[in-house]
């Protein structure tokens, strides 16, 4: 069984000066699909090749079905990793790129070893591809190759390093797709780097979030979308990102409410709140741009300014004036004029509350 599970990770590099990975424990089960996001420079690339074996830990350890892989040469590991760049031998053919993984870590004859390519090439529709060499490709068909020549080593564990940036959107949505597909089939455990949330949020069965090498949150995506552990998730995760507004705390006896600090509101939230803000004074308050309604007359909300309208197709971006960028996300229908006033509202089950010092999740 193809586990991964990093222990207390770290790496620093500049003679300890930079700490690119910081104490970063995980695991990951057989035959899952883990993704790992955050921003540029976050740690993710330097997570994965150590994992892969091709950067050294700085201490803590890396074990890969359940052995203890920290000191293991690259080649000895049993994973197989796709880059960006697809990193293709230019002057072999497809076969030949295919075949060389192949011939660096089995046995098998070269005949036995050209007919697993071939095989492993159908099921990538490749096989027209075979006698060429990278050069008279197009992007997408390298990538096809880069993965078949990891697939064909039928390794424990694949390891993606953006493997779809530089393709284009429409190809990047099919190649998610093949991607999944493939390794759903194939029974192989995948940890899969991007810097798109999206990319991430709609490919793992679970999403491992850095921040400057430190792991943030992981779970399910639903869960993290859901409940953020803390106000970088919130905004890091979801498109466009979650509003955040300061605000100072009410806390009475029948209900809690929150007024803005910067922008001018009041929020009411219900008494069952009354405990999750106990002894707080101020927050920062986090709404999703979906989570938030234009109000009908009469119903009671946040009145505010409409300073631009993003049509997008089916939805409407509403930027709001409630702050530097307060957008509200509603159907397309809804066209209120510029410079208009309207109410919005939210449900309170979807208002997010963080520590404005620690950043951390209250609710
Ligand atoms: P990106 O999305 O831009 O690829 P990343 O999240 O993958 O970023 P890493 O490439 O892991 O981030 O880099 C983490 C930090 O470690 C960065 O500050 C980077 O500059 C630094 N770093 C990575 N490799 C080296 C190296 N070989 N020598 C020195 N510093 C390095």
């Amino acid at each position: 069984m193809a586990t991964v599970r990093l222990e207390n990770l770290r790496k620093t590099f500049d003679s300890g000066r930079l700490v690119a990975v910081d104490d970063l424990s995980l695991s990951v089960d057989h035959g899952e699909f883990l993704t790992v996001v955050g921003p540029s420079g976050c740690g993710k690339s330097t997570t994965l090749r150590m994992i892969a074996g091709l950067e050294r830990p700085t201490s803590g350890s890396v074990a890969i079905g359940g052995d203890d892989v920290t000191d293991t040469h690259a080649r000895k590991r049993d994973v197989a990793m796709v880059f960006q760049n697809y990193a293709l031998y230019p002057h072999k053919t497809v076969m030949g790129n295919m075949e060389f993984g192949l011939r660096m870590s089995t046995d098998l004859s070269k005949e036995e070893r050209r007919e697993r390519v071939r095989e492993t090439a159908e099921m990538m529709d490749i096989e027209e591809l075979l006698e060429d060499k990278p050069s008279e490709l197009s992007g997408g068909q390298k990538q096809r190759v880069a993965l078949g020549r990891a697939i064909v080593r039928e390794p424990d564990v694949f390891l993606f390093d953006e493997p779809l940036s530089n393709l284009d959107a429409k190809l990047r949505t099919t190649m998610r797709t093949e991607i999944q597909r493939l390794q759903d089939e194939l029974d192989i455990t995948a940890i899969y780097v991007t810097h798109d949330q999206e990319e991430a949020m709609t490919m793992g069965d679970k999403i491992a979030i850095l921040d400057d090498g430190e792991l943030q949150q992981t779970g399910r995506p639903t869960d993290v979308y859901d409940d953020p552990a803390n106000e970088f998730v919130g905004g890091f995760v979801g498109s466009p990102s979650m509003n955040v507004l300061d605000a100072v705390v009410d806390n009475a006896a029948d209900g809690v409410t929150l007024r803005g600090a910067t922008a001018d509101f009041t929020y009411d939230l219900s008494s069952a709140y009354a405990d999750v803000f106990e002894g707080v004074e101020e927050v920062r308050m986090g709404i999703r741009p979906e989570d938030v309604r234009v109000a009908g007359d009469g119903s009671t909300g946040i009145t505010t300014t409409v300073d631009v309208i993003e049509p997008i197709g089916s939805d409407n971006y509403l930027y709001l004036d409630l702050g530097p960028e307060f957008i509200a996300r509603v159907d397309s229908g809804i066209t209120p004029a510029v410079g208009e006033g309207i109410e919005i509202t939210f449900d309170e089950m979807a208002v997010h509350v963080f520590d404005p010092r620690t950043g951390e999740s209250l609710t």
